[in-house]
């Protein structure tokens, strides 16, 4: 259990550091600019340093700290780690996220409400499912769980799209850090959705960008179609667009899949902060295996 949940924290944050160099660009720019993207460079429009993450792993972090402040009612903490993450002045907040922020005055709900409006509802961005791993790492008993991600969705993204996409998501990790198998497990709990034709492991004609469905639809394609750990990250990567949060959401399922020891060490050995992941990871592992919940 230990590989698996420190595999899909440094699943998320692999993806967000290779990911990050190619945020923005189309493929044809990757290919002339890279060729085929394999290492951690970092660079990109964020001009990364090698190994720094970016909103992706820091909203993640927030979440899991909020967690392992209060498990019993998660929503506040996260909420604060939220605002302190934001202190820091990061170079990457997404646009629905600072707004949420901006409008922030003690409800999250409610400024999630008054930015759907202010956006007139274009609200279903990825700003959620990016950093809502930790709630399946933590949380074993499945009702807690599967509430705890509506709530902490609604907290910044008022379309039900964003909580559906959460709730597909860590329905997936809770069966793999159960230990089913990667197809199996996506092939169960997409059934039945929106994403049920991905099955058909044709290309989404989808772009790769922040609408959660796209987002969803290429996180899906890339971990039916990649056999390994690298190759899913990479596929992300090199597919461009909101390429380091596609990377993050998929290298968080297949960090579960394959564990931390089949991410390659030169990835998790270039993440900056891995001794934080490794310290949430621990006490992510202690909640899930001695809390009630
Ligand atoms: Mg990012």
């Amino acid at each position: 259990m230990r590989n698996r949940i420190l595999g899909g924290l440094f699943g998320v944050a692999v993806g967000d550091a290779l990911g990050g160099t190619t945020e923005f660009m189309n493929e044809a720019e990757i290919r002339r600019e890279y060729g085929w993207l394999e290492e951690i460079i970092g660079e990109g429009v964020w001009n990364l340093e090698a190994g720094e993450i970016t909103d992706d792993t820091a909203m993640t972090i927030a979440v899991a700290r909020g967690i392992i402040q209060n498990p019993e009612d998660p929503i506040e903490a996260i909420g604060e780690h939220f605002l302190k993450w934001k202190d820091t002045n990061p170079k990457d907040i997404g646009n629905i996220i600072r707004t949420v922020f901006g409008l922030y005055d003690g409800n999250w709900t409610e400024a999630a409400r008054r930015a759907g409006q202010l956006l007139n509802g274009q609200t279903a961005g990825n700003g959620t499912l990016m950093r809502c791993l930790p709630i399946a790492l933590a949380y074993r008993d499945a009702a807690v769980m599967e509430e705890v991600t509506r709530r902490h969705s609604e907290m910044t993204h008022e379309d039900p799209l964003a909580t559906e996409a959460c709730l597909i998501y860590n329905r997936i990790a809770r069966r793999l850090l159960q230990g089913e198998q990667l197809t199996s497990a996506i092939l169960t709990e997409i059934t039945g959705t929106r994403y049920e034709q991905l099955l058909n492991c044709e290309p989404p004609v989808t772009p790769p960008d922040g609408f959660v469905v796209h987002t969803m639809q290429w996180v899906v394609h890339h971990l039916l179609e990649a056999e390994t750990f690298e190759e899913v990250v990479q596929r992300a990567a090199n597919g461009g667009g909101d390429s380091d949060t596609i990377g993050a959401i998929a290298g968080g399922l297949a960090g579960i899949y394959w564990g931390c020891d089949g991410i390659p060490s030169r990835y998790a050995d270039k993440i900056l902060l891995q001794q934080n992941l490794i310290e949430l990871g621990d006490a992510l592992l202690t909640l899930r295996e001695k809390g009630d919940r």
